[in-house]
């Protein structure tokens, strides 16, 4: 196969969703189409409902099996699709943003009895930054659920992007009976109880064929007339739109049930743009260009308790990986070859031998390679657009035995490092202020602080509102509110400045009195 040829049929994209609208199941279905699992139900565990924090541990004693969820990769169609996993932890996390940044489409999976959600509205505002291309997925059709004409006008305006239904479901809850497909003027019936195997679908060809009439009776008659209704009321699918984030194919289903996974799954791997160009700091990288280039989106500690490696995931932008290939660390100006790249599909770590644009690999990580990394054949670039979310809670970090304030800051910046957690080191004093985007953050901090440093350590609160990187046209004005502000600044992990505000009001005050210098709450690498 040619490398355009490898290029194309790539397809690689994650799931954006509010906490249980029905992603793991999804990307169970997902994988049982791939051909990957034999029956779905064992990407993870069943969920125990519990408090966050113990999701957390559990997931971590599951760690093999969360991770092997990290990415996935497998045939469908004649594409090679890549899923990768966005962290399923009830907690807001930044990790799931950068994910977004290694990918070429989202599907958004909306649970149909509660509508758009908090996350998904937050998730859809970072794939805006992009012009993600989205696929609609309306879940829990087996549930009476809310009227779709209703929740089609709510994505419209709240997310503000047009809709195109492809399916159109035909009753909900006891009495869903399936969907029509509008472009393919197809009914496809639904049948309960087989949520764990690839069903056999049966198909009527024709809204108007009386197979339907004798399948469905009433309702039969009740889609013709809706259909009519939805024909004039919503968008027509256009792929141009689609490609540039501002239309979204949806499609209806139930996870659970299996049923409407794979319908979505065609218009992906028809539709979903194949690997992306993204930009650097000196060129766009173009997905078809030979040269190797890759990012860095995620660090993942302790995927393997044996070994107490880390490994960096990469996303690769154009060229080919191949096994015991040599590539410039960009940042450290070195070369290094790597022999042992890492992929996960179906379980098991498996060492890549080859790996084409749209790929990820994982490399093992012994503390050289850091979030925004990039990786090339030799060029001097970098690939801008891997973001730092200003952290939104705070907290002092203390140690319970004081003679470890070196491994503390070691264990900090590592953690830091990995985008786990932000640390603020304030000019002023010896301070060490823990930033997070989720709360659950900081107890994963303190568990990984005394599990792999060694290092009790415990949080008092301190009052700090906010925090902004600050950044000003030249040096010299930089220098200026540095001494204005001292009091206020502090060094990130990465020695970046930044601007701790008490209250929101402060940061107000310091934004009007400063137009010199600009304060963001988004920082790229
Ligand atoms: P996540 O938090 O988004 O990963 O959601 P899960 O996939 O864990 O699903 C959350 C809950 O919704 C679980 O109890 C699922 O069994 C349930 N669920 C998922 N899909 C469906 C569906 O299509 N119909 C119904 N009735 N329940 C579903």
């Amino acid at each position: 196969m040619s490398p355009e040829q490898e290029v194309a049929k790539r397809r690689t994209f994650a799931i954006i969703s509010h906490p249980d609208a029905g992603k793991t199941t999804i990307t169970e279905k997902v994988l049982l189409h791939g051909a990957l699992i034999q029956k779905a139900g064992t990407v993870k565990g069943k969920k125990s409902g519990q408090h966050a924090k113990s999701d957390w541990m559990e997931m971590e004693k599951e760690r093999g099996i969360s991770v092997t969820t990290s990415v996935m990769q497998f045939p469908y169609a004649d594409c090679l699709v890549n899923l990768l996993d966005t962290p399923g932890h009830e907690d807001f996390s930044e990790d799931t943003y950068r994910t977004l940044t290694a990918v070429d489409s989202c599907l958004m999976v909306i649970d149909a009895a509660k509508g758009v959600e908090a996350r998904t509205i937050k998730l859809m505002e970072v794939t805006r930054l992009r012009d993600t291309p989205i696929i609609t997925f309306m879940n829990k059709l087996d549930r009476d659920v809310r009227d779709p004409i209703e929740l089609m006008d709510e994505v419209e305006e709240v997310l503000n992007i047009a809709c195109a239904p492809i399916t159109w479901p035909i009753g909900m809850g006891k009495s869903f009976k399936g969907v029509y497909n509008l472009l393919e003027d197809t009914v496809i019936l639904y049948s309960t109880g087989q949520g764990s195997v690839i069903q056999e679908e049966r198909h009527i060809e024709g809204i108007d064929n009386p197979d339907l009439d004798a399948a469905i009776g009433d309702y039969a008659a009740e889609l013709r007339d809706e259909i009519e209704l939805v024909r004039g009321a919503s968008h027509d699918f256009d792929l141009d739109l689609f490609l540039a984030g501002e239309l979204t194919p949806v499609y209806w289903g139930t996870a659970l049930g299996n049923f409407g996974v794979d319908h979505m799954l065609e218009g992906l791997t028809q539709w979903a743009p194949a690997p992306q160009s993204r930009a650097t700091d000196v060129r766009t990288v173009e997905a078809a260009d030979t040269r190797f280039t890759g990012f860095v989106f995620k660090i993942q500690a302790n995927m393997d308790p044996n070994h107490r490696d880390r490994v960096a995931f990469m996303r690769i932008v154009s060229g080919r990986y191949e096994k015991g290939m040599k590539m410039r660390h960009v940042r450290l100006g070195k070369d290094v070859r790597i022999a042992d790249a890492v992929t996960f599909v179906a379980g098991d770590r498996a060492q890549v031998e080859d790996a084409w644009a749209g790929d990820i690999i994982g490399l093992h990580n012994h503390g050289t390679i850091q979030i925004g990394d990039t990786f090339t054949a030799g060029e001097a670039l970098k690939f801008t657009g891997i973001p730092n979310f200003a952290p939104e809670l705070f907290k002092r970090i203390r140690l319970k035995d004081p003679l470890k304030t070196k491994q503390l800051q070691k264990g900090l910046v590592q953690l830091a490092e990995e985008g786990a957690v932000q640390v603020f080191r304030p000019l002023r004093n010896n301070d060490l202020i823990v930033g997070a985007v989720g709360a659950l953050q900081f107890d994963v901090v303190v568990h990984r602080l005394r599990t792999e440093y060694k290092v009790e350590a415990l949080y008092e609160s301190i009052n700090v509102a906010t925090a902004r990187w600050v950044m000003a046209d030249s040096e010299r004005e930089l220098e200026k509110f540095r001494d204005k502000a001292y009091d206020n600044l502090a060094l990130d992990g990465a020695n970046n400045l930044t601007y701790i505000a008490p209250t929101m009001v402060n940061l107000q005050l310091a934004i009007e009195r400063h137009p010199e210098v600009r304060f963001l709450a988004i920082r790229e690498n």
